[in-house]
């Protein structure tokens, strides 16, 4: 559901809560309070999406990239450099990437926590395994083998 509204631009960031004259405390990013909270920002250019961005691609042993808009981002497996047999993998890791990334954002402005790389980094591999074990029909594979992207 993220998925589809990112690609409409119709996820609720402060830039566009600000558009439609909703009454906001700050447009700033509520992860690195840095930057205004555009969609770019949050799934691509805030250090904190950069550094679960880089942690992506080393576990699924991807060479350092980075889409450069949302619509990269989501046709990102769809790259020559990803094996066609691992793409359907890489999409769902994007997409859980992306539910993190959005989860994280509103756990900080509405149960103000702090924002934490490490919970972000385990949390993309056991809820995309999670997605994937209950999407898949055949029998899903070991923890061990997603975890170490060696399938
Ligand atoms: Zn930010």
């Amino acid at each position: 559901m993220l998925g589809w509204r990112l690609e409409l631009n119709r996820v609720p960031t402060r830039d566009q809560l600000q558009l439609r004259q909703i009454p906001l405390p700050s447009t700033c990013c509520p992860i690195c309070n840095c930057h205004e909270e555009t969609v770019n920002h949050l799934f691509l250019q805030c250090s904190f999406a950069d550094s679960l961005w880089k942690h992506l691609l080393q576990w699924c042993n991807l060479p350092l990239t980075k889409p450069s808009n949302i619509r990269d981002l989501l046709s990102f497996h769809k790259d020559q450099f990803i094996v066609p047999r691992k793409r359907k993998h890489v999409n769902l890791i994007i997409l859980s990437y992306c539910w993190i990334i959005w989860k994280i954002r509103n756990d900080s402005i509405f149960s103000n926590k702090n924002p934490s790389f490490r919970f972000a980094a385990k949390e993309l591999k056991s809820l995309s395994y999670l997605w994937l074990k209950n999407r898949s029909q055949k029998p899903c594979m070991e923890w061990s083998k997603w975890c170490n992207f060696n399938f």
